[in-house]
């Protein structure tokens, strides 16, 4: 990793561990320092780029990179605050989603602007009949997609992809020009990871599991120790 290279990193299983409940998720005060330090050796060329709601991301995060929520729907500025302005999801398809998590214990709905996210952690066993209760949902709402990921399914606005929230990052400054380098976990970043390497840089894939990205490392610990070697 060198300073010509434009980061991109997942939060969830890339910069804090999964956890059952997504709500507890977290990053210490070093990680967020680390963080500004890399964003900050790079002109600001640094962006936090996750599926999680912009705002909710914003609470975690340091306010002074780059945050790109939504699968890359709505981008954050250093050092700006989110609007709470996002389209809603439509309330057709978060009573379906609700009936769905409504039938089964462990299972709930996450509403993030206009993504709607069923977690499954709690109840893995339920996942194909959940993630069959998205699609029909989904089939039903042309704008919409189904995207799965580690124990959730979601029903994400089509164009809601963080390789192309990727690609509009780059092509602007303080990213543009430089080698961008993705970092995830999940099967929502692999997009990212083909963006990345396209563009001349590479994917980095947490965790084990096909990947069409050109490094692995084992796990969060991991990508702190890579992360804080470059300092
Ligand atoms: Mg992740």
């Amino acid at each position: 990793l060198t300073l010509q290279h434009a980061l991109f990193l997942d939060f969830d299983g890339t910069l804090a561990p999964l956890q059952d409940n997504a709500d507890t998720v977290h990053i210490n005060e070093a990680q967020h320092e680390t963080l500004l330090q890399l964003s900050h050796a790079r002109d600001g060329a640094l962006a936090l780029l996750s599926g999680r709601d912009v705002r909710d991301l914003a609470a975690r995060t340091p306010r002074g990179v780059t945050r790109i929520g939504n699968h890359g729907l709505y981008a954050l500025a250093p050092d700006t605050d989110p609007d709470g302005a996002l389209d809603p999801l439509p309330a057709s398809l978060e009573r379906a989603l609700n009936a769905a998590v409504g039938r089964q214990d462990g299972a709930y709905l996450e509403v993030k602007g206009p993504v709607g996210t069923v977690h499954y952690r709690a109840c893995p066993d339920a996942g194909p009949m959940l993630i069959d209760a998205v699609q029909t949902a989904v089939a039903t709402h042309k704008n919409y997609k189904t995207k799965l990921g580690n124990h959730v399914a979601e029903a994400i606005p089509i164009g809601a992809d963080k390789g192309s929230a990727l690609e509009r990052a780059m092509s602007s400054p303080p990213f543009a020009g430089r080698i961008p380098v993705m970092v995830g976990d999940d099967t929502t970043d692999e997009d990212a990871f083909l963006a990345a390497q396209r563009l001349g840089g590479f994917g980095v894939k947490v965790g084990r599991g096909e990947t069409v990205a050109r490094k692995q490392l084992a796990n969060v610990s991991a990508v702190w120790a890579w992360l804080g070697a470059s300092l």
